[in-house]
């Protein structure tokens, strides 16, 4: 049955005289009545809720929403929560529902009576059938490199949001995914290299000898790799840290950690804050200076990545040759290429006696937390993208979409109307 989609009001109707139905009244959760029209020929509706979905991930042990969230987004006027049985595996379906979710066992179901659907990553193709047109999908997506799954979601007449593409400012802060789950990652990417490494990180000095700190060398110091060097520090390495955008040198040394300058000529960063890609001679310059730094650590975490882009190769296999034998390398790019030549996703293994660590879903690897922030970061977006009032989304400009919603609202309408994607499928 076709589907009312963004409502002109929230409550109330014409009178039932001059109501003409078209198909059957559907009652989902609360009371919805859609497909409904005027005989003046205005949309109208009943009182709607929005029903927020969430979907069960598939190798992903984290989830969209946690309990405290259901009860934050319900307690939103015209907001209600439907999630997957079985949604996590730290929380309980009781959990959720004494939060205020209702339990949903079939995706099918799920997805149909959904207005909003929720997941951590982007869903698979063919589930795109069962959700309704008009209703809007809210993932990662990685727009620049799934054209097919966007296309396909502008096909289906699903609206699609992608949440890398939230603008990276101080207002769209506590939306941010990448950085509450790149926080973490870099937290794990350290405490697991701690782990594997047959040294302690700390100095200390007793009666059977003093120790020598270790040595952590952290490649790209955004927010994963901030926070890995705050996190080697706090267990007491000696840390080294580079990055191509010369205005982290200050936050490194703030840290406590000591910036490796390389002069590779003008590098910078977009108006985003992102890295500008370097030139292949450039890149040749950075292997040559890191070689140094690189063979005498004792872990190595690189987290160098390009917004949308492949990451570039730091670690050569020639440069893998001069560590020493144990030396732990963790790959937090691994997921988008890699930063070391040889990197295989989601897996660790062993090139000349050094272990490189290549998980690419290092948030999983403490799934509470990443996803209480991931959730947190899906409660403010939607009071963000909500209007109370009108009981809409505001996704364009016509319902009052601000910079943030624009940023990130991939497809529209049936159609893919983010300008940068545009003009990125049309090889601009
Ligand atoms: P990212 O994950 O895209 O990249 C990680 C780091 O790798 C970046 O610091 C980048 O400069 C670095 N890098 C890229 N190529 C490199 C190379 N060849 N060698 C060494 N380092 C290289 O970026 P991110 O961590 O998600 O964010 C980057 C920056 O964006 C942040 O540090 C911050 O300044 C900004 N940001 C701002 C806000 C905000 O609210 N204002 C929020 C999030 C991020």
């Amino acid at each position: 049955m076709a589907r009312f989609r963004n409502p002109i009001s929230r409550t109330g109707c014409l009178p039932a005289t001059d109501l003409v139905f078209e198909g059957s009244l559907e009652i989902n959760q609360g009371f919805r009545c859609v497909d409904v029209w005027c005989s003046i020929g205005t949309y109208s509706c009943f009182e709607v809720d929005m029903i927020v979905a969430v979907v069960r991930e598939v190798l992903d042990s984290r989830s969209a929403l946690i309990p405290e969230a259901v009860k934050k987004l319900m307690e939103i006027q015209g907001i209600k929560v439907n999630i997957e049985a079985d949604l996590s595996k730290h929380w309980t379906n009781e959990e959720y529902q004494a939060a205020g979710a209702q339990l949903v066992r079939n995706r099918e179901d799920l997805l149909g009576g959904a207005d909003v659907i929720l997941r951590i990553n982007s869903s698979d193709a063919r589930e795109i059938a069962y959700a309704r047109r008009g209703s809007l999908h809210v993932s990662l997506l990685d727009p620049y490199n799934k054209r097919e799954l966007v296309e396909a979601y502008a096909k289906a007449g699903v609206d699609a949001l992608s949440l890398e593409m939230i603008p990276r400012t101080t207002l769209a802060q506590k939306m941010d995914v990448l950085s509450s789950q790149a926080s973490l990652a870099g937290y794990v990417a350290v405490i697991k290299a701690a782990e594997r490494l047959a040294r302690i990180f700390p100095m200390m000095m007793t009666p059977a000898g003093t120790i020598t700190p270790a040595k952590v060398f952290v490649i790209g110091a955004g927010v994963a790799g901030l926070q890995a060097i705050a996190t080697a520090k706090r267990l007491g390495a000696r840390v080294e840290a580079f990055d191509t955008r010369p205005v982290v040198e200050e936050q490194v040394q703030s840290l406590g950690a000591k910036f490796l300058r390389v002069d590779l000529g003008e590098t910078g960063q977009t108006k985003d804050g992102y890295a500008k890609a370097l030139s292949p001679e450039q890149i040749a310059k950075q292997q040559e200076a890191m070689a140094r730094a690189v063979a005498s650590s004792d872990v190595t975490i690189t987290t160098a990545k390009l917004f949308g882009r492949k990451a570039p190769i730091l670690i050569t296999s020639k440069m893998l040759k001069m560590l020493r034998p144990g030396s732990i390398i963790v790959d937090l790019a691994a997921g988008s290429g890699g930063n070391v030549e040889g990197v295989e996703i989601d897996k660790e293994i062993v090139v000349n006696g050094v272990r490189i660590i290549g998980i690419d879903n290092m948030p999983g690897e403490v799934a509470v937390h990443a996803s209480q922030m991931f959730a947190s970061n899906m409660v403010n977006l939607l009071r963000h993208i909500y209007d109370t009032d009108r009981g809409i989304l505001k996704l364009d400009k016509d319902s009052g979409a601000d910079e943030i919603a624009l940023g990130c609202v991939i497809v529209r309408g049936g159609a893919v109307v983010h300008e940068g994607i545009k003009a990125h499928y049309k090889g601009e």
